[in-house]
């Protein structure tokens, strides 16, 4: 493993700050109303390293919306309970190329919704969530598995709940469709609900570089030492967040920063380099994909200054 101190790192994590802090391209998420809202100069990056340090500049302590970050959280969830297997006979780990809230992906592989890490998968993940039966303590599970996998709480931002559950109209009908092709493995209309409020969780880019370092260190939390899930797990879930973490850019995304990332319609983005560190970093503006403009050029900036990739070797 290349060596790289923490003043390296560090030092290019500065610069990406001062480089974007005042940049201005992209626009906050408008098609849910509580983050058109959301102030747009906000902006942080953190990082974790596996030995506990974190690194952090600008808003990293500001609760924004966990959005798709969540997808990721879910997924592990799946996989603690139920084992990689399930994981992948039910849902599947396949790349779509298709927007995150596509109806496609659940048509695309003959029925089954192709990864947890778009809607359609994220939405049949939330239904095999145990208790099958019981929406509070499935809730419960959730939230509590965000917990361990961050060292801290997630808190409902209840305005962003009401907001997305209010305008769900898509997520909705993929529910049922779903249910049509028989991957609903609980009620349709509870286990979207469950999804709409785990987005809908407040979230620091803190918390997210530390559940990042946490699937960089085979599922031991660097910060709090909870080994929160199996270590042979891990690489499991960075193939999914490599393969579709950016949607229809997820290719061009890992080419260029070179680290397996997963984003959020709320500005943040979750990077996980293995054996390394986690990286978080947030601002609201987003493209035309959903992803935040200023947290993709920041970590890609880390990670071309620094010479890391996932795919170098070293
Ligand atoms: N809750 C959002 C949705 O389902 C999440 C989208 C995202 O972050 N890409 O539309």
């Amino acid at each position: 493993n290349k060596t790289i101190t923490i003043d390296q790192i560090k030092a290019a994590a500065e610069e990406a700050y001062q480089l974007y802090r005042n940049n201005t391209a992209g626009k906050n998420a408008d098609y849910i109303p509580y983050l058109a809202n959301i102030d747009k100069n906000l902006f942080g990056i953190s990082i974790c390293l596996l030995d506990g340090r974190t690194i952090e500049f600008g808003d990293t302590q500001y609760k924004f919306g966990i959005e798709s970050v969540s997808k990721v959280h879910t997924a592990i969830l799946v996989i603690r309970q139920s084992g990689t297997d399930e994981l992948l006979n039910k849902i599947g780990a396949d790349a779509t190329g298709l927007p995150f809230n596509s109806i496609f992906a659940i048509l695309l592989e003959k029925d089954h919704p192709s990864t947890p890490l778009v809607n359609a998968g994220a939405i049949t993940a939330c239904s095999m969530i145990q208790p099958v039966g019981d929406a509070d303590k499935k809730w419960e599970a959730i939230v509590s598995n965000i917990t361990e996998l961050c060292g801290s709480a997630p808190q409902l931002i209840d305005e962003l709940y009401q907001s997305e559950s209010a305008t769900n109209f898509n997520n909705r009908s993929i529910s049922w469709l779903l249910k049509n092709y028989n991957r609903m493995y609980d009620d349709p209309d509870k286990s979207l609900d469950l999804y709409t409020r785990q987005c809908s969780l407040g979230i620091t880019a803190q918390q997210l570089a530390i559940c990042g370092a946490t699937i960089a260190n085979k599922g031991l939390n660097p910060v709090s030492k909870l080994q929160v899930f199996d270590a042979g797990a891990s690489s499991k879930i960075t193939s999914l967040i490599a393969t579709v973490g950016f949607y229809e850019h997820t290719g061009d995304w890992l080419y260029t920063s070179g680290i397996p990332a997963k984003t959020g319609v709320g500005g943040g983005v979750m990077g996980t380099l293995p054996g390394l560190f986690g990286i978080a970093a947030f601002a609201p503006p987003i493209d035309d994909a959903g992803n935040s403009v200023k947290a993709q050029l920041a970590i890609k900036y880390i990670m071309n200054k620094l010479e890391l990739s996932v795919f170098s070797g070293d």
